[in-house]
């Protein structure tokens, strides 16, 4: 029952797909469906030539038109398909007169074309045809209904049965409209939806680095940025941590390119998590990470041994082989008049001491 409920959510939220071929077999089953239903009308109000028709129509559109939607000839399909509903509402109405309602599905025929020609990807950009064919459908009902003012129905009905064909044409008209609406918004969500997931992927593309998740160098620079901003107008100090592993070639060389990878991952992943929000880790080089921390150089320093720690006792496991690594960091404080680019210089200094008096450690 909730996989249903799940189901249907989905469906009218847009988050479920379905492929033109199934949508226009469902359009093409429902038509034979109702010629099948008209027929029964037919059978029941006597009108035997006309019930012989709407089952062939049926059969038509569940053999035929199906047949063509198999072959993906789905414009050919929706001419098809509207032309038959056409000549249908023509000759039914020839047959049994106009006021029993079937030239009301020559403007249902309209709503039909429009969602049709949109979700054919040949004709998307060719709006001229639902338009064209729409005065078609226009003239068609004109056409029907002078025809009917000079010619007598071949075998007119009785006042109740004009009446219930009026009213069941009306209602399932009406409704066919309504339904083409309905999957016009659903196929406008569907495609709202994709496009979101497409620009969180675009955005993802511009702003992260796709092994590590962490933000890119470029998408750094904009909080670096804020930061020095905010240091000019509020005096609120932060702090830059650059962080390198220790021996990292050496990873590479013994366990492979890929192990050198998940290390990587795996170091993000404890940095990321050992941080507070508001503040900002990023992929600085190969395997160099920058922190921005808004706080002033004791925050940061702690920040940092404790991420130090962290990764020291961390084991990452690559084809059953534990690998143990470690990092350095360098950290550089806020100066009022300094620029980014030497704030990082003095961090990466610091960075550089650190490598050269043993590694794994922090240096302020
Ligand atoms: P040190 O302790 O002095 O930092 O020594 P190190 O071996 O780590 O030396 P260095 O920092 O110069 O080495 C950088 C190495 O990182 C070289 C490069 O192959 C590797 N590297 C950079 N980016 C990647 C990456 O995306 N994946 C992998 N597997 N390795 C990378
Ligand atoms: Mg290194
Ligand atoms: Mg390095």
């Amino acid at each position: 029952m909730s996989n249903l409920k799940h189901y249907i959510k989905g469906i009218s939220g847009g988050n479920t797909y379905f492929s033109l071929s199934k949508k226009f077999r469902f359009l093409a089953f429902s038509l034979g469906f109702y010629e099948i239903l008209i027929s029964i009308a037919y059978y029941m109000a006597k009108i035997y030539p006309m019930m012989v028709y709407s089952i062939f129509v049926g059969l038509f559109f569940f053999i035929i038109i199906n047949n063509l939607i198999k072959q993906e000839r789905y414009t050919t399909s929706m001419l098809m398909s509207l032309s038959i509903v056409v000549i249908t509402s023509f000759l039914s109405t020839l047959y049994i007169g106009f006021e029993c309602g079937f030239a009301q599905y020559c403007y249902a025929c309209i709503a039909g074309m429009f969602y049709m020609s949109f979700v054919i990807d040949k004709l998307k950009n060719k709006t001229g045809i639902p338009f064209l064919c729409s005065l078609v459908f226009l003239i068609c009902y004109l056409s029907i209904y002078v025809m009917m003012i000079f010619l007598p129905a071949v075998q007119p009905l009785s006042s109740a049965w004009t009446r219930a064909f009026h009213i069941g044409n009306s209602l399932i008209s009406f409704f066919t409209v309504i339904i083409f609406n309905i999957l016009f918004i659903w196929e406008i969500n569907v495609r709202n939806n994709m496009l979101s997931t497409q620009n969180e992927q675009l955005d993802e593309l511009a702003h992260k680095d796709p092994l590590t998740h962490l933000l890119n160098r470029r998408s750094m620079n904009t909080f670096l940025t804020r930061s020095m901003d905010g240091l000019k107008s509020t005096g609120k100090r932060f702090s830059l941590i650059l962080c390198d592993i220790d021996d990292f070639k050496y990873v590479n060389d013994t366990y492979g390119h890929d192990a050198g990878d998940l290390v990587l991952v795996t170091i993000s992943n404890i940095i990321t998590e050992s941080l507070r929000d508001g503040d900002v880790v990023c992929r600085w080089g190969g395997e160099e990470i920058l922190i921005l921390i808004n706080d002033p150089i004791e925050t940061a320093s702690m920040a940092a041994e404790r991420i130090r720690k962290k990764i020291e006792e961390a084991t990452t496991t690559f084809e059953g082989k534990p690998i143990n690594i470690t990092m350095t960091f360098g950290i550089a404080e806020s100066i009022p008049g300094y620029r980014i680019e030497q704030l990082i210089q003095q961090a990466d200094d610091k960075l550089y001491i650190g490598k050269k008096n043993g590694k794994n450690q922090v240096v302020i």
